[in-house]
Parts: structure tokens; C-alpha cells; sequence
């Protein structure tokens, strides 16, 4: 009898062994129902072996394959295998957490796979008896059909009850079920192709086999132009596009940009966004390869993409493509990998590119593509200037020169932002008098003041009090709010402009989904005057009146022990910066800083990416950083520090006893270093290339797992992005 080796959702490194049944019809990537201890689990095939390393007696046999839904293929198995081996993840909670959630579980897929249709002969000329004028619906199904077949869901695009019009055409046999048969795409509005833009594309169709480049082009020099031709070749060509985004709350606004522009292909969103059975329904559609763009957030590189001919990137040098739990992966990199393991080209796409990827366009790893001025001729960039905070009057954290700015802009009905990297209304609470904090009782951090619930809210743990009335530990009643959130600059500047509209925009005032959409359509009416946001507004947005920016406490990222934090920073301010003056209308961005001569701002003033990369790049080699080496962190965390620390040090001292060729750093606390009444620690191993450190991973892991850490939980970061 067969031996089915099984990926299950166990975090054991292991696969495990089942026996098949006779006649049983299996093969590897199918899911499976098994019994594992009392309980039914859903697996994957891994493997089909003919014997077990385990006694038969002790094999018990897998109850059921589950045919309802096509195997994985081997190339995703490989990419998972990939994964759980480069992050060193157990294997089959790897695998299970690729798949959407329905397919983790054994209730038969409700879900139906994308219909087709297209004429009969005899729809070519339906009889006016049947189809009379009056319906006209059904007359533009009919239309529509003529010109090409069509999937169920431009078909049900057309009108609200297209979907039982088209039943009806269906029984009256003028339209059939067909396969999938595309007529050539059009493109909508297609630019005349900067010279820059014309060796971009090109160098990407003219490409044979697995090739990464680098994009790097200013907000507004014509990136997305580019991956629209570049997503025009390849449905040109019958093939699958990928194109990864950061951020969840872009994806509804870049679907509907990208189904503008390609009206008759076949276009699906993966998103955490999406309800269970959407998302499923868009998984099915690109594993049967009838979706040929698809446009998800990280989790999207593990899709099934049977015709995958390209992969973009876009805003490559964004945190958010890297998960913080569970599988640690960078969907970046492996988007990388998997274009390397199928041979095609991916585009890394950005104005302030990762130094990663930037080190290795420089060092000719990866092709550097540049478009160095804006697409349209009339916009120009933004000036940038700085506002030393200490020679100017300040009104709780905004200046007298910035009020005049925006005053100024108001009475020109043009729009400012005002960018501020806290929401809550100001960051602590402080007793005047004793000079106490308030400090979260289950953090290390500080409880933020909300003023509109009157409420201390840890953003780390979501522990929440009342505001008290007074000091706790000494009673004085004068307690006074320190430094500036969102909230407080919404009340500031609405006493100072009581007029003028202002719109917050941050993780608490778009907790609900239409919230953020009835914003933006504000936004864009020009119904607002300042708006007062956090980075949720730095991204991608095309705000056309929009022409002043204001950068409000940037500096303590100057100065932080992250040593990513001035990277991301300038990423951050650059990209921010980059809202303004989008159209004929010139931008400004005003930064408030107490060190106006910094290189960061510096470089800032003069669009100036490279010199400021480089800068960073020598840093980095000198202080020996990434990208000049390579990273894992063992992070620990449990209610007793010292089991959390003991557990440190032995693995401290395994790593020094192995290791030669690393460099292992000592155990220090954690930048948060107690989070929700959970101590937290770590311990970093670097070394000078991948294989070296993943070497000595491999030879370290098996002496943590034998470690006794029953009350803590531990896990490897393999280049991990925050600390
Ligand atoms: P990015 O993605 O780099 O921020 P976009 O692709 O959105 O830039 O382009 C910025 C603006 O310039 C858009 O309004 C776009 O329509 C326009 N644009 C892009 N390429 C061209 C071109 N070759 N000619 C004229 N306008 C262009
Ligand atoms: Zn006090
Ligand atoms: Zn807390």
C-alpha cells in the first residue's frame, strides 16, 4: 500500500505518514482529510513514498481525498518548501497558511469555478419574438457576446439583473457555456512613451528567461504607466500577471484604475479584505488561469498561477510586504525567488528604493531601470523646505509659518496636509506636579490620550482606562497632556481656522471600510481644506488640489536605535512629499525640525535619492548592517523575564559553541521590552552571506528545540525588518 506524506497545520517540522486506501485515487497536492489523535484534519499531499520509516502498525490510514478542488501544483509545493526552509518554519503550517481559508477545511467548496459564455449560432440572429426590443438587457448581453466570449462577471458588470437575463438567453439557446477565448486586449488611453519609459519596457519584454529589475523613478515619473505596458504584453500573450501592493486600503482604488484601463481582461483582487467566499472565488480564477491580472496584498505570491508571466512589485520598499508572525517571509523576496524558479522577470518598483535592492542594481544583480523627471510636463516637483522649529513660535506643535501657509491655501480653496506620525490626541498624559506618566501596567510603553472618548489607550495591547480626574500617584488635579497627535492637531487647527473644513485621517477615524472611500470622494470634491493624517495618507493617493504639505515631529526617527528608522524615514517624507502639486498646480512641502541642516533633509530639498542612498550605504558598510550582511533574530517573550533571559543565553551560548563564521551578538531586551504583561527579549546572529548564516541555522535549530521553554514562545526571524 502507498504511503501519503501529509503537510498538516502542526507546528512540528515533520510531514506526516498515512496510508492510502485501495482504489483510492490520489496524487501529490491534493488536500486530504486524516485523523490526527480524536480529531478529522485537512492536509496536503506531499508526497507519495512507497514505504514509511515508521512501523505499519503505527500508520493509520488518511480517510478521504477531497476532489473538489484542482492539486496544487508541484511549482507552489516547491515555493512553500522553499519558504519553510529559508525561514525555518515548520512545513506544515507553511503550506496550510498559503491556502484561503476554505480550503483549510473539509466542507465541499460552495464556491463555483468561473463560467464562460459565448454566442450559438443561432444567437447570432435571436428571434425578435423571443428577444423582443424592450429587453434591453438582454440585447446587450447579446452585444457583448458578439464581440468576444465573456466571463460571468462582466457579464453581470453590465446591469443588476444581467445575471437572470443571461439564464434566460441560456434557455432560449442563443447563448452557450464555452471555454475561456479572449480577442486581443485593448489598452485604454494608452500615454505616448517617455524615452525613459519606452527602455524600461523594453528591457523587461525583451528578456529571456528569470531577470530582476529595479524601477526607481520619482512619485509622478510615469511607474504606473510603465507596468501597464508591461501588463498589456503579457495579456497579449494569453499570460498571467502579478502585481503585489502593500496596502489594503490602495487595492480597491487600484483595481478600479487597472480595470479602466484594461476593460475587456479578466481582473481579480487577493486581499485580507475580502470576505471568505470572494476571495475564494478569486483564488479559483487565477488557479484555472482564467484571471489574467492579479492584483493582491502580500499573501497574493502564494497564489496558484498556472500562466504567470511577470511579476511587479510595486512600492518595493514597503514593510508591509513582510509578515511579522507565523511564517516570517518577505513577500518581496519571495516573489523574487518564485521569478527565478520559473524563469521570468519581476519589476521592483519605487521612488526611494530599499537599500537592498539598491545595492544590488549597483552591483549589476539586479537591471537598474531609472525615470528620472515627471511623466507630465506641467508637473513639476514639489520644493521642499525645512522650518527650524527652534527659531519660530510654536502653537502646540504647529508653527506660526505653517499657519500662514495653510491660511494662505484656504483662501486659495487649494488643499494642505498636515503629516503626523501618531494618532490619538497627544502621546502621554503628565502630572505636573510629581511628574508622573501614564504608563500602560502591561507594557513598556505609554498609554496615548484619545480625547474624543476621554480615554488612555495602549497602542501596543489595546489596554484602556478613563482619563483620571487626577494624578494617581500624588492626586494633584493639574494634569497636562504632552507632545501631539492627530487629534490634537484637528482641535488646534480647528480653533485656529474655525471656517475651514478639516478631515482626520487615520486608523481611528477609517476603523470602517466606507469610511475611508466617503473620505476620499470628499478629498477629491474639494469638500475639504486640511487634512490631518498619518502615513495611511502617504500612500499612493492623487489628491489633484492638493498643494501644500506639512511634516509635523519627524526628527526622533533621526536619532532612533532602529537602524532602518532614517530609511524608512526618508522613504516615508519623500513619498508624502510627493502629494503635493500632482497637477499644473506647483507643490510645497514644509518639514518642521529642529535640525534643518541634517542630510536627510538635505537630500530631501533636492530630490537627491542617490546621494542620500549612498550616504546610508556607506554607513551601513562601516557599521557592517545589511545589506552588507545577513540577519536572523531569536525572539523570546514570556511572563517570567527570567525564563525569557535564561532561554537567551543558552541559546547564547549553543550559537557560540557552533559558530565560526557568524557573529552572535549578546541577548538584549526588546525595542517594546514587555508587551501585554509579556516580557520580551532577543538575541541577534549575523552573518556575511545567506549561506553562511543559513548554515549555521540549520546547524543551530535542533539545540533551541531542545531547550526547555514550555511558559515561553520563541521564533526565528530570518532578515527581519524591525527589532
Ligand atoms: P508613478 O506611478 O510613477 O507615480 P504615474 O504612472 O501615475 O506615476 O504617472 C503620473 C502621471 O503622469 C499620471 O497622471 C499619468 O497618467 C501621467 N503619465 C504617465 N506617463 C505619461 C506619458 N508618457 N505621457 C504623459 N503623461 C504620462
Ligand atoms: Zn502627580
Ligand atoms: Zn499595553
Amino acid at each position: 500500500m502507498p504511503i501519503a506524506r501529509i503537510a498538516l497545520d502542526i507546528p512540528l517540522p515533520t510531514l506526516f505518514d498515512y496510508t492510502v486506501g485501495e482504489g483510492m485515487e490520489i496524487s501529490v497536492g491534493q488536500r486530504v482529510l486524516v485523523p490526527f489523535g480524536k480529531r478529522q484534519m485537512v492536509g496536503v499531499v506531499m508526497e507519495l513514498i512507497a514505504e514509511s520509516e515508521m512501523a505499519a502498525e503505527r500508520i493509520k490510514p488518511l480517510t478521504s481525498v477531497l476532489q473538489d478542488s484542482a492539486p496544487l501544483s508541484a511549482e507552489l509545493l516547491g515555493l512553500l518548501n522553499f519558504c519553510a526552509d529559508y525561514y525555518h518554519h515548520p512545513i506544515g503550517p507553511t503550506v496550510l497558511s498559503a491556502l484561503p481559508t476554505r480550503l483549510r477545511s473539509d466542507k465541499p467548496l460552495t464556491v463555483r469555478l468561473p463560467e464562460w459564455y459565448g454566442l450559438s449560432e443561432a444567437g447570432s440572429t435571436p428571434d425578435p419574438l423571443v428577444v423582443p426590443k424592450r429587453k434591453v438587457v438582454q440585447h446587450r448581453i447579446l452585444d457583448m457576446l458578439t464581440q468576444q466570449s465573456c466571463s460571468l462577471d462582466q457579464i453581470k458588470r453590465l446591469s443588476s439583473t444581467a445575471g437572470g437575463q443571461l439564464k434566460a438567453l441560456l434557455e432560449a439557446g442563443y447563448v452557450v457555456r464555452c471555454e475561456p477565448v479572449r480577442a486581443a486586449h485593448s489598452l485604454v488611453n494608452a500615454h505616448t512613451l517617455t524615452d525613459e519609459q519606452q527602455v524600461a519596457v523594453q528591457a523587461v519584454t525583451r528578456q529571456k528567461g528569470f531577470g530582476c529589475f529595479l524601477l526607481h523613478g520619482i512619485t509622478g515619473s510615469g511607474k504606473t504607466e510603465v507596468y501597464v505596458h508591461l501588463m498589456h504584453h503579457v495579456l497579449q500573450q494569453g499570460a498571467q500577471v502579478l502585481l503585489l501592493v502593500p496596502e489594503i486600503n490602495l487595492t480597491p482604488q487600484l483595481e478600479h484604475y487597472f480595470r479602466s484601463r484594461f476593460p475587456d481582461a479578466e481582473l481579480v483582487s487577493l486581499h485580507s479584505g475580502l470576505g471568505e467566499g470572494e476571495r475564494m472565488h478569486n483564488w479559483l480564477q487565477a488557479q484555472s488561469g482564467a484571471a489574467q491580472i492579479i492584483l493582491g496584498t502580500r499573501l497574493s505570491v502564494f497564489a496558484e498561477l498556472p500562466k504567470l508571466a511577470l511579476i511587479i512589485v510595486d512600492e518595493e520598499h514597503d514593510s508591509s510586504f513582510k509578515q511579522q508572525d507565523g511564517l516570517r517571509y518577505s513577500a518581496r523576496d519571495v516573489a523574487i525567488f518564485r521569478a527565478s524558479q520559473r524563469g521570468i522577470s519581476i519589476v521592483l518598483g519605487s521612488a526611494t528604493p530599499s537599500l537592498e535592492s539598491y545595492h544590488n542594481a549597483q552591483s549589476g544583480r539586479y537591471h537598474l531601470l531609472k525615470l528620472s523627471g515627471r511623466a507630465q510636463a506641467a508637473a513639476r516637483l514639489p520644493s521642499v523646505r525645512c522650518l527650524n522649529i527652534n527659531q519660530t513660535t510654536m502653537h502646540h506643535g504647529i508653527s506660526e509659518n505653517l499657519l500662514r501657509e495653510i491660511a494662505q491655501r484656504i483662501a486659495r480653496k487649494e488643499q494642505s496636509l498636515l503629516f503626523i506620525n501618531r494618532r490619538g490626541y497627544s502621546p502621554v498624559l503628565m502630572c505636573t506636579s510629581c511628574g508622573w506618566l501614564s504608563g500602560c501596567k502591561h507594557c513598556a510603553g505609554k498609554l496615548v490620550l484619545h480625547l474624543s472618548d476621554k480615554r488612555l489607550r495602549c497602542h501596543h495591547c489595546g489596554y484602556q482606562i478613563r482619563v483620571p480626574h487626577a494624578c494617581p500617584s500624588c492626586g494633584n488635579a493639574d494634569l497636562q497632556a504632552v507632545g501631539s497627535g492627530t487629534q490634537r492637531i484637528e482641535s488646534v487647527l480647528q480653533e485656529h481656522f474655525p471656517e475651514a473644513r478639516i478631515l482626520r485621517v487615520d486608523r481611528d477615524s477609517t476603523r470602517n471600510k466606507r469610511a475611508w472611500q466617503t473620505m476620499r470622494e470628499q478629498i477629491h470634491a474639494n469638500e475639504v481644506d486640511v487634512l490631518v493624517g498619518t502615513q495611511m495618507l502617504a500612500k499612493g493617493h492623487d489628491f489633484p488640489e492638493l498643494t501644500l504639505v506639512g511634516v509635523l515631529n519627524p526628527d526622533s526617527a533621526l536619532y532612533s536605535a532602529d537602524f532602518r528608522a532614517s530609511e524608512k524615514l526618508f522613504a516615508q517624507l519623500a513619498q508624502v512629499s510627493g502629494r503635493a502639486g500632482r497637477s499644473a498646480k506647483a507643490g510645497e512641502v514644509i518639514i518642521q525640525t529642529a535640525f534643518p541642516d541634517h542630510p536627510l533633509f538635505r537630500a530631501l530639498r533636492e530630490h537627491d535619492y542617490e546621494t542620500w542612498a549612498q550616504t546610508l550605504l556607506i554607513e551601513r558598510e562601516m557599521a557592517g548592517f545589511p545589506p552588507f550582511v545577513f540577519q536572523v533574530l531569536l525572539r523570546a517573550e514570556g511572563r517570567q523575564e527570567g525564563e525569557v533571559y535564561a532561554f537567551l543565553q543558552r541559546a547564547h551560548a549553543e550559537a557560540k559553541a557552533l559558530a565560526h563564521t557568524v557573529e552572535v551578538y549578546g541577548v538584549v531586551a526588546a525595542a517594546m521590552p514587555k508587551r501585554a504583561n509579556h516580557f520580551r527579549a532577543q538575541l541577534l546572529v549575523q552573518g556575511d552571506t545567506r549561506k553562511i548564516l543559513q548554515t549555521f541555522v540549520r546547524a543551530w535549530r535542533p539545540s533551541l528545540d531542545a531547550i526547555p521553554a514550555q511558559r515561553l514562545r520563541w521564533s526565528l526571524d530570518i532578515d527581519p525588518m524591525d527589532f
